[in-house]
């Protein structure tokens, strides 16, 4: 049997499909964010970061770096084993006590990403709740969507951030049925906000659980940097909370906080904590520096929300075509799965701007974009020559452009 033959033809639908993906080799340079190095295919060349999710380039704050290296040097790098084994370490209960301060709970629980977070809190969650339905928004992320699957109760899509759709199956369920509302906070495809007050009444009416992503939106919202929910004034009215290092923190992992059972029961019940290797000690220390500097400096948090204001206005007024954003996130149309991945190609080597092309099946096919992340350190000039590359792969690929505005500048 020829078994390679799967995988080449596998590989052949993603390019007839044009949906195969490249990866930039990258290399960041710390101090100098959103500066990097491109290990171009024809050597090295310098180029400009417009898409990471490192928000507030917390990844290369002197504090974080320093905390990672620091303990590092004083403990080495692995953890050593799983937490029952020899991993529940130091820095990791500071961590954990770090995040929970952060979010008003009792306790948190860390795991090795939010990915993993999702997919095991969620499963094991609904799995210790007798008779279980989970009510999911339309738009929720993947990591989201194997929980749920994992869970292996029934489940139900409720239109994206629709509360009405949303009361209708909470009411068609009826008060005696178990019932886990799990959505995000910040969508980070088109940048909108859930209305978090509306479910939490809701599932406070009906009798509902709610479990909320907040990975985009943890450090970046809320006067200490709690989230969404915390900006809202309603993280005490939300069960679970999840959220991720990885992102705005700068560093990796992620995380549920919770009351002190629900904590508890998922270190006891969950597979995805229990049987891997816990997160080594530098990368915690690391994240609780970040944590514990956006809980009290709102230097990157004014700034972010400035720069993300002044790209979507000069785009805007260039014509470009910015999809609204209640948010940070600044995702521009294509509607075309070849152009957008030609037109980041051509950013990237005759621009020397990076920005990854956002293609089915991470969004919708028709609505194809590129997803610009602007962070502090974007400053003015920057934004200028984004603007007037944007205009000329535009012009080249015969991309539409809207009337100019003329609230431009
Ligand atoms: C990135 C992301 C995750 C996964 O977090 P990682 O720490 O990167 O694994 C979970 N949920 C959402 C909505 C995300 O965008």
């Amino acid at each position: 049997m020829d078994y390679s033959q799967f995988f080449s033809a596998a590989l052949s639908r993603l390019h007839e499909e044009r949906r195969y993906r490249v990866f930039a080799d990258l290399e960041r340079i710390a101090g100098r964010f959103p500066h990097a190095t491109w290990h171009s295919p024809s050597g090295s060349r310098n180029v400009v970061i417009w898409c990471s999710n490192d928000y507030l380039g917390m990844g290369q704050h002197p504090k974080v770096v320093g905390a990672m290296v620091e303990t590092a040097t004083r403990v080495g790098t692995g953890a050593g084993g799983t937490r029952n084994i020899a991993g529940t370490h130091h820095p990791l209960v500071q961590l954990e006590a770090e995040l929970a301060d952060l979010h008003g709970k009792d306790a948190a629980l860390l795991f090795t990403s939010g990915y993993v977070s999702n997919q095991t809190g969620i499963a094991t969650l609904a799995k210790l709740i007798p008779n279980c339905l989970i009510l999911s928004d339309a738009l929720n992320h993947n990591s989201m969507i194997e929980g749920v699957r994992q869970a292996g109760c029934e489940r139900q899509i409720f239109r994206h951030s629709d509360v009405a759709h949303l009361e209708e199956l909470l009411r068609a369920a009826g008060p005696d049925r178990p019932k886990l509302i799990a959505c995000e906070s910040l969508y980070s495809m088109d940048g909108d906000v859930a209305p978090l007050a509306k479910i939490c009444d809701l599932a406070e009416r009906y009798g509902a659980m709610t479990y909320v992503d907040e990975v985009h939106a943890v450090g970046m919202y809320g006067p200490r940097g709690g989230g969404i929910a915390e900006r809202d004034g309603v993280m005490h009215r939300i069960d679970v909370l999840e959220g991720t290092l990885a992102k705005a923190f700068g560093c990796l992992g992620g995380y549920i906080a919770a009351s002190a059972d629900i904590i508890d029961a998922v270190r006891s019940y969950a597979p995805g904590f229990i049987f891997t290797t816990a997160l080594p000690p530098a990368i915690c220390s690391a994240a609780t520096a970040a944590i514990r500097h956006l809980k009290t400096s709102n230097w990157e948090r004014e700034r972010h929300q400035d720069r993300s204001a002044r790209v979507k206005a000069i785009l805007t007024g260039a014509g470009l075509p910015v999809m609204s954003s209640d948010t940070h996130i600044v995702p521009l149309f294509v509607g075309d799965p070849e152009r957008c991945k030609r037109a980041c190609d051509i950013l990237l080597e005759e621009h020397g701007i990076y920005i990854q092309p956002i293609n089915y099946p991470t969004v919708a096919k028709g609505t194809e974009r590129l997803r610009i992340t602007p962070s502090p350190y974007h400053d003015d000039g920057l934004i200028d020559q984004l603007a007037e590359a944007l205009l000329q792969v535009w012009e080249r690929l015969d991309l539409p452009l809207n009337e100019k505005s003329l609230a431009a500048e």
